[in-house]
Formats: structure tokens, sequence, C-alpha cells
């Protein structure tokens, strides 16, 4: 007898996705368990592959087998937890075992392989191999001969505080050079240490008790319970922007953590994180890690490691920190639970909500879910009693919610008012700068002009590689294409097509900010989009100066709408809500009703109430007034009856199957083998309720050069359909069609409890 290991390799497609079976050497045999990272010979020419072993048993020695190459250390095996979640995510959403490993661990905790220092035998190693920097102290004293410089007088009083980094001796105009050679005189010695873990070190520790209202103290009371008991409890904290739902949160992660639990608080977007954070470690100290996209590598893999090893109580992150390798988890909350940022759209393609939910299941804790436009599904989950809904219906202190008013941009224009801004809300905009206080405007459209159109033939300019406008960016003097970043430069004044004069129009926020800044020659402008926030750590520096009102305008797209709590803001304006009135897809309402609400719930937050102005060219939609008077109840009425009348969640699951690839016909071909491949085997089986909608070519009909169909598939989502699913991807991979396209299957399972 021998121990075997059946393993699953990374690279290999859905449809060879199954696991292989390895011999395990003796001298590896204590090393190999399961959740074990290994190297393994894989195919014909037994070429060296990264694996995650997901079985051990002990079986008759088979000569064919082949043996593992290398294992990596103990620390770096999937903990059982983490194991479950990606058996999880590979049965719920169609992705291979290897992406779904790469999804609950960060890159910085892989391994990949090597060579051996022989230059042959395969080996592993850390991905990342550099988590030192350098920190210098202060051993000897400064010889007054030679006369010592500036730096080193400078570098030598500043350490005698204590050791310092590289990076903060740098920051204040030390260079490494000085350092070095202080070093060299033995005045310093300079250390490897670790790199800090402590990313927010500077956000002090108040621990303030709070102090909840007579309704948040009945919203806690109502949900603290559930903490207790380790069973798993599903809620919806729906509550009215600025009704202080982060308050209870902090209340509810207390009674978590004096009860011994540990608690995950996810947030839709990086935005939103620095704000988080300070709340949460200020109020708890330094026992909060955080898990987001834009920690680099080392950042986010130490912050990983503190929590695997048990040094954090908290975690605060975006959706991926959903797998944070936290233990006895007791509360689980997802701020603005609406958003769609809470879904992958690469694979494994996952909703946080329901890694969430299983989550609870598995650690018996408390799922929170929150917002004050909470999904459509959400909510109708709450009125079936699958979720407690717990509401908020006043703001805190008895701020009124911000009141609301309609500008009709068409009647601006016959007015001969041409401009972007109306002047309704030029002149509120003027009072509010008068007043000292602040205005957060909306335009969710990012460069200069959108759109650029030939006066002779009318054709727009799109870019060559999608089936999108080409949107001019003036700093950067090109057009830019916001899919796949190709550029035009130099900005074309003539038609490619016809040679006729191209005409910029549409209006972006960098044209807005220009015209602000034209109407408002005094104002401190700050512009928050994709562009202006790139850089590292960009949000949350711009974000604390506004809150020091070092600006006095923050315009933005849809990153300033959600969230953001500044207490001077008493104006917000909606310059570019249109474009959405009319997008598609079943969650184009709630999505206009979720960002109106939610960017007019920006204002009036302390004492002064807020005002809103909302300018649009179809001021009697009816989602729009609803959105207006910030009636989520009578929207939600509204919604669930076209949601049921038409068969959408939470009526039905949607299963978007993409096809994509560079030539058209072929992906058309695709689709259609699949649909009919899925029209099959959905007869074989008898009395599964399908619904299929296509295929039909994506809203977006090519991207990078790629083009794209879909198949919608109404269903129920549940295992028999997931089987089916997978025959049918099974049988359609098999046909190896010639005119193959990349197939993708994406879940709609929100809602779904
Ligand atoms: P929401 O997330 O519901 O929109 P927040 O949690 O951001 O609201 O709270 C809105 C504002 O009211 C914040 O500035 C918060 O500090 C303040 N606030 C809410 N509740 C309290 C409370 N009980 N004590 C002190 N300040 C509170
Ligand atoms: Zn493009």
């Amino acid at each position: 007898m021998a121990k075997t290991v059946q393993v699953a390799v990374s690279n290999t497609t859905y449809h060879f996705d199954k696991l292989y079976s390895y011999l395990v050497m003796p001298d590896q045999e204590a090393l190999v368990r399961c959740g074990s990272m290994v190297l393994v010979p894989f195919g014909k020419a037994s070429k060296p592959r990264m694996g995650i072993v997901l079985g051990c048993d002990e079986v008759p020695v088979n000569a064919k087998l082949k043996a593992v190459f290398d294992v990596a250390p103990d620390t770096a095996a999937l903990t059982p937890d983490l194991m479950r979640l990606v058996l999880f995510l590979r049965e719920r959403t169609f992705c291979t075992y290897y992406e779904a490993v790469k999804a609950v661990i960060p890159y910085g905790a892989l391994y990949k392989p090597a060579l051996a220092e022989d230059g042959v035998t395969p080996v592993l190693q850390k991905q990342l191999t550099r988590h030192t920097e350098n920190q210098y102290r202060l051993v000897g004293t400064l010889p007054q001969k030679p006369k010592p410089t500036a730096k080193q007088l400078a570098a030598v009083a500043l350490l005698g505080g204590g050791p310092r980094l590289l990076n903060d001796l740098e920051e204040k105009g030390i260079s490494k050079d000085v350092l070095d050679r202080l070093c060299a005189k033995d005045v310093l010695v300079c250390e490897k240490v670790n790199k800090t873990v402590d990313l927010y070190s500077h956000i002090p520790y108040t621990g303030a008790e709070v102090h909840l209202t007579p309704a948040q103290q009945d919203a806690y009371d109502a949900l603290a319970p559930h903490l207790a008991d380790n069973r798993p409890h599903g809620a919806l904290l729906y509550g009215v922007t600025g009704s202080g739902k982060t308050l209870v949160f902090v209340k509810l992660i207390q009674q978590c953590l004096a009860l011994g639990r540990k608690a995950l608080v996810l947030v839709p977007e990086i935005g939103l994180t620095p704000q988080m954070i300070t709340r949460l470690k200020s109020a708890f100290g330094d026992r909060v890690a955080v898990q987001h996209s834009a920690l680099n590598h080392t950042e986010r893999f130490l912050q990983w490691q503190m929590i695997q090893s048990g040094g954090a109580d908290i975690v605060v992150g975006t959706r991926s920190a959903v797998f944070a390798p936290l233990k006895d988890i007791g509360l689980i909350i997802i701020d603005e639970e609406q958003e769609h940022t809470y879904r992958s759209e690469s694979a494994p393609r996952f909703s946080a909500h329901e890694v969430a939910r299983q989550r609870a299941a598995e650690n018996g804790s408390l799922l929170l879910l929150a917002s004050a436009t909470p999904s459509t599904e959400t909510y109708y989950a709450a009125t079936q009693n699958k979720y407690q809904l717990v509401k908020l219906t006043q703001r805190y202190g008895g701020n009124p919610l911000p009141s609301v008013e309609l500008v009709d941009m068409r009647a601006e224009m016959a007015a001969g008012n041409p401009g972007d801004i109306s002047r309704t809300l030029e002149s509120s905009l003027r009072q509010t700068l008068a007043n000292g206080q602040q205005a957060i405007l909306l335009l969710n459209r990012r460069g200069y002009q959108t759109v650029t159109v030939c006066e002779d033939c009318g054709q727009v300019l799109k870019c060559e590689k999608c089936s999108v406008p080409m949107v001019y960016h003036k700093a950067r003097g090109e057009l830019l294409c916001h899919y796949c970043g190709s550029t035009i430069r130099p900005v074309p004044k003539i038609c490619p097509s016809c040679g006729g004069k191209l005409n910029y129009t549409g209006f972006g926020t960098q044209k807005a900010e220009e015209e602000l800044a034209k109407l408002f020659p005094e104002a401190r402008i700050l512009r928050m989009d994709q562009d202006s926030t790139s850089t590292k750590d960009a949000h949350e520096r711009l974000l604390a100066q506004f809150g020091r009102h070092e600006y006095d305008i923050m315009l933005g797209t849809q990153m300033v709408a959600k969230g953001l709590d500044f207490e001077n803001v008493t104006l917000v304006g909606v310059l570019g809500i249109d474009s959405l009135l009319f997008a598609q897809g079943f969650r184009a309402y709630e999505n206009v009703f979720s960002l109106v609400t939610q960017v007019v719930g920006r204002g009036g937050r302390a004492g002064t109430p807020g005002h809103a102005i909302i300018q649009t060219v179809a001021p009697e939609d009816p989602v729009l007034n609803l959105a207006a008077r910030q009636d989520y109840d009578a929207f939600f009425e509204q919604e669930i009856v076209f949601r049921k009348l038409s068969l959408y969640p939470p009526f039905c699951r949607l299963c978007m199957v993409g096809f994509s690839g560079t030539k058209e016909p072929d992906v058309a071909f695709a689709a259609a083998r699949f649909a009919a491949l899925l029209g099959q085997l959905a007869a074989q089986n008898g009395k599964l309720p399908l619904r299929v909608l296509g295929p039909t070519p994506c809203t977006i009909a090519k991207i990078n050069e790629k083009y794209r169909y879909q198949l919608t598939v109404k269903c129920r989502g549940d295992k028999a359909f997931r089987d089916l699913m997978r025959q049918v991807l099974a049988a359609y991979e098999k046909e190896k069609l010639p005119q193959k396209a990349s197939v993708i299957l994406d879940m709609h399972s929100d809602g779904d409890l």
C-alpha cells in the first residue's frame, strides 16, 4: 500500500477539470495532506503544474501513477474551511477547482513552479519573496570630524527617537546614500524587518462609547440575540440614508467580540473602505484587518496572514474579503447590499451574498444585509420572512431627508441656456458656496466629451475593436475607449469614413469640471472619477481633503454617490442620469432608483437640511419621481409587480451564457449549437422549468475584437438545473466545434436562500 492523493491541477478547461491521482513518495508522506499545495507532473510531457490536494487515500501501488514533485509548507495549505469554499464555488459557479483556489487565497499566499539549484528538479517557490524592508537604528555617535552634513545631522536627530523605516526617512528627505554612509561609520545599523502589517496605524484609537438612539437601540435589540446562539440567521437592516446604520454595526460588532467571536464587514467598493476602516479602527484599534484589491500583493498577503494566524477580530474589505480565513465568525455585514460590485465578473462568477450565506451557515453567524435601497430580491425575501426585516425610518438627530427638485433640461434649452448646468443648479450652488457649505455633484460619465458624430454621414466615431463610442479626454489630448483602452491621437477633426466634419458632443466629468470652474472661479473643485483616483491611496486622500473642507464642490461618477458621510454637504446635484433611464436589463429601474436615492441622501446629514437638484430631459419619468421622493416602499411595490409579470428575479433565477470569439459567424453558430444542446438535454431531463431567450448579440456586440452573444436562461437555479448545465457544457466541449467560441456561465443567484 502506498499513499496516493487526488489533486486538482491549474490551467485545466472545465471539461478536463477533474481530480487526478498521484503517488506520494515516502519522504513526503508526513507533509502531504488534504489542502496541501503541490507541484505535480501533468500531461504526456509531465510538465510541472500547480495543484491542490482535495482527496487522500491508501491504495495498492499502481505502477502507472506519477509521483508528486514537491509540496509547499503546511502553512500554505488550505484550511478545511477554505477547502469547503473551493468546492462550493465550483459547484455553484461552474468554475474549475483551481480558479476557485485562486479566488479564496490571495496571490501572495500561492506558490509557483520553479527549478531547484541543480537546474532540473521541479520545485515549488513562494510567489512573493520580499516581505522585508530596511529599518535603520542608531547605535553610535556621529563623529564631529569631518564636519557632519545637514542631512546626516537630521538623520541622527530623527533616529534618536527610535528606529525608522527607509521609506519614512526618504519621505523626510534623507536618501539611502546618506544612511548607508552612516552605517559605514557605525553610527547606524540597517536591519531587515517584516513589512508593516498595520496599514492604518495613523488612525487614532478612540474607543469612544456608542450611544444609540432609541430607534437604533431597537434595531440592535432585534439583532443582537442572533449573535449568541451559534445558529445561522439572516436579516436585512433597511434604514434610510443617514439613519446611522454604521453605529448599529459598531455596537453589534462590540457584542460579537464580547462573545469571543469574529466579524466580517463588506463594503461595495474601494472608495468606501477608508471611511469604514476609519470608523472601525477608531472604535476597535489594531485588531482590524483589511482585504481589498487596491492593496499591493505584499500588503494583502500580510493582512491575510494576520487573519489566518488569529491576529484579527474584524476584517473589512470589498467582495473578495468574503473569503477571509477568519475562524468562528459571529457576524457578517454586507453594507449597501444592492451594489452590483458584490458580483464577480470573472471566474469564479460568484456573488458575495451567496458565499456569505454559505459561511454564515457553516459558522452559525448572523448575516446582516444593510441598505437604504435594498435590492428587489433581498427586500422581497424579507417580506417573505426569509430575512428578518429591521427598519430605521428616521435620520439621526431628526434631520429631514433632503428636499428634491427636478429640473427639465429641455425647457432649459428652450429658454436659451445651452449649457450643461441649469440656472437652478447654478443659483443653488452659488448660495451653498456663499453659506460656506459644500456640494456633491453626480455625473456618471468620465472623460470630456463622450460622443463624436460626423456632420455629414451621421456616424458615431467608435472604437475599432469595440462597438462603443470613443470618449474624448481633453487632458490627455486623445480619444480613449473605456472598454479596451485603445486610443486615437491626435484628436481627429474629420470623419475617418467620409471626410466630413466631426462634432464633439456629450458631457463628461472633465467638461463639467471646466464649466463649473468658469461659473465659480473661486470655488475649489474636486473631480472624483477613475482617471483622478487611479494612484494608490488617491481615494482616501481626496475624500479626507473634502472632509476637511479643502474643497467646496465634489464632482464625480458614482463613486461619490454612495455611503459617504460628510456633515457639511447641503447641496446635491445630479447632472446626468438620463442615459440610465433608458438603459437595458431587468435591473435598470432599480439601478436608477438606488443611485438617485443614494446620492440625494449624501446631503443634509448633520443639522442643516439638504436640498437636491436632478437635471433630466424626462422629468415625468415615474422611477425618477419615486427616487426624488425617496420613497423606497412605493418603488418596491411597483417593481415587484413588474418582476412578477415579466418573470424576472426573484420569481425565477437567471443563468446568462455568454459566447465570445473573433469571428462573428462562429460565435453565432456556437451560441446556436449550445442552445440546441440545451434544448435536447432539457427535453430528456423531463420536467425542469426553463425558458431560454436568444441567442442574441450582447448589448455591446464587440469588445476587444471579440464578438459577443448570449443566451438568457430563466430557471430555478437549483441543483437539478446546475447538473443539466454541466451536462450541456460537457456535450458542447466534446463537440470541439471548429468554430469554437469561449463560453461563460453566470448564475444570477442573489436572493436565493
Ligand atoms: P447611514 O449609513 O445609515 O447612512 P451613518 O451611519 O453614516 O448613516 O450615520 C449618519 C451620521 O449620523 C454619521 O455622521 C453618524 O456619525 C451620525 N450618527 C448616527 N447615529 C449616531 C449616534 N447614535 N450617535 C452619534 N452620531 C450618530
Ligand atoms: Zn475598444
